[in-house]
């Protein structure tokens, strides 16, 4: 782990997390050190080690508090993504609490709120995360088999755990997300479907696996490429899922289910009607 001290802790939101409707960004990190195989971050031209060696390295902003104590007020209101380049509960969190203390920082600004990650260690914040009248945790969970996170997520928490951080969230009050993004190859598509349709997420993201084919941009690896031939998983095995999920649940596919949760406004609207 490297530390830095960056200029800014919020940046203004671009492309789909822009579209979805945020306005600013927020990473404590740089680099990951989940690795997964199949990540877009991985070829943003900022990071400063070679593609090779993603989830190898990764840099926490030592002065994020700091900023974050500046910048708050800008923020205020906004909808804001935490994180898109990197995972905001990496294991390092557990001691550097940087995550943490920048939504320490923003609870009295209000922001709304959308954390993304594959890390339980969020459970840790929701005390601080209830504080927040406008907030979703996404968990990502692309699969039902462990030999296949760990072929395609060898770094990240198991998904079991992933399971009890979002069952801990929900009985904290908070509004939870789940990801199936990139979907992977699944051992048992009924019984997937059936847990995920159990739990009723209020929020559910499909995406097929990201294959650009080596196109300028987000992309993938070459072994994650290979590792999805090697198990035969096609879009057509992606589509079938889907559509039995959306036979008992809204379904919003890829960029389409990256959105804000909804402003205190709107959930003020809601509850009238
Ligand atoms: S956790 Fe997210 S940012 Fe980290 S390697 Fe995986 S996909 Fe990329």
């Amino acid at each position: 782990m490297e530390e830095i001290n960056a200029r800014s802790i919020f940046s203004p939101a671009t492309g789909f997390i822009r579209r979805g409707g945020f306005d600013w960004t927020c990473n404590p990190y740089l680099g990951c050190s989940f690795g997964c195989k199949y990540c877009y971050a991985m070829f943003l031209p900022q990071n400063p080690r070679p593609r090779e060696d993603w989830g190898r390295w990764f840099q926490a902003k030592v002065n994020a508090l700091e900023l974050a104590r500046k910048q708050a007020p800008k923020v205020a209101g906004k909808a804001v993504y935490i994180s898109s380049v990197t995972d905001p509960y990496l294991p390092a969190e557990r001691s550097l609490c940087l995550t943490r203390g920048i939504l320490e920082e923003l609870v009295p600004h209000q922001p709304r709120l959308l954390i993304q990650t594959r890390g339980p260690l969020v459970v840790r914040d929701l005390d601080v995360l209830s504080q927040f009248r406008s907030v979703r945790v996404n968990i990502s969970i692309p699969t039902d088999s462990e030999v296949v996170r760990q072929a395609f997520e060898p770094k990240a928490p198991p998904l079991e755990r992933r399971w009890q951080a979002l069952a801990e969230a929900r009985a904290a009050g908070v509004t939870v997300g789940i990801c199936v993004t990139p979907m992977l190859p699944l051992e048992d598509v009924e019984a997937f479907v059936q847990r995920i349709v159990a739990f009723r997420p209020d929020v559910l993201v499909t995406q097929h696996f990201h294959d650009s084919g080596g196109g300028f941009g987000a992309d993938t690896t070459d072994e994650a490429r290979r590792l999805m031939e090697e198990r035969r998983w096609t879009e057509d095995d992606y589509r079938r899922c889907v559509e039995q999920l959306r036979q008992r649940l809204e379904v919003f596919e890829a960029e389409a289910g990256f959105f804000p949760p909804p402003s205190p406004a709107e959930l003020v609207r809601c509850d009238i009607r």
